[in-house]
């Protein structure tokens, strides 16, 4: 397991906790939470690198003009599908963020 990154929710850069949890379901799933020591937040180990950077910036009020704009012509049908209209503002959302797009490796994750 890489080394895990900060706290998505409060930052926090110290130790985390690992507990191994087994979930009661007829597979009984076994897996490590991990639990933030400052604020409590916990997920599944593999989960927890997945979660957006604490490091990224809010939006500026511009790139949410910008962003209201694209969901108004979503809204006026001007992108043709709602699949091109969903892709359309995730890519404005990254762009806005900075963030590069992953290539699709066709599964959902
Ligand atoms: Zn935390």
């Amino acid at each position: 397991m890489a080394d895990l990154l900060p706290c998505p929710f409060c930052g926090d850069d110290g130790e985390k906790g690992i507990q191994a949890v087994t979930m009661m379901n007829a597979e009984r799933t076994q897996f490590n939470r991990v639990t933030c020591r400052c604020c409590g937040a916990m997920c599944p180990e593999m989960n927890w690198n997945r979660r957006a950077s604490s490091s990224l910036q809010p939006l500026t009020d511009q790139q949410i003009e910008g962003l209201a704009a694209e969901v108004w012509a979503i809204a006026q049908g001007k992108y043709g599908s709602i699949s091109a209209a969903v892709d359309r503002i995730a890519d404005s959302i990254r762009a806005a963020h900075g963030i590069v797009k992953q290539a699709d490796t066709g599964s959902q994750t």
